[in-house]
């Protein structure tokens, strides 16, 4: 398995490049990554000691660190992608799953939170699925 990720935001503006290996990929669904994925959960990677470099358009990544919270959102302020953040305090990257372009080397380990889950996702798996937008 390669210890080489790379990835981008939406508008393509954001590029970047993650050396390291992800040891966790955690699924929250505690109420902040709803409010901050606009959906049910976020699901993060997580690097210990990963090495970020940011390829292109640094400049357009904005970092919001909620108060008094580990919870951090990076994101490209052109787009509002979500994008890496380095976890100082534990000393690891967190990667948005979404926001890789190579591919995700690992299953999801664990949902954490999972008190707070969204009731509306609780039966996803009963709705009917569609290749395209449906007519
Ligand atoms: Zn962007
Ligand atoms: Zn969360």
């Amino acid at each position: 398995m390669s210890n080489q990720h790379f990835g981008s935001c939406l508008c393509g503006n954001v590029k970047f490049e993650l050396s390291g290996n992800f040891q966790s990929f955690f699924l929250c669904h505690c109420t902040r990554c709803q409010k901050d994925s606009g959906s049910s959960y976020a699901a993060n990677l997580f690097a210990k000691g990963g090495l970020l470099t940011w390829l292109q358009g640094e400049t357009s990544v904005i970092t919001y660190q909620h108060p008094n919270s580990l919870h951090t959102k990076s994101f490209c302020q052109n787009c509002g992608s979500a994008l890496p953040t380095l976890a100082d305090s534990i000393n690891c990257v967190l990667v948005p799953a979404g926001c890789l372009d190579s591919a995700v080397p690992i299953f999801p380990t664990a949902n954490i939170f999972v008190a707070h889950r969204a009731r509306w996702c609780e039966n996803v798996s009963c709705v009917p699925n569609f290749d395209k937008l449906p007519k």
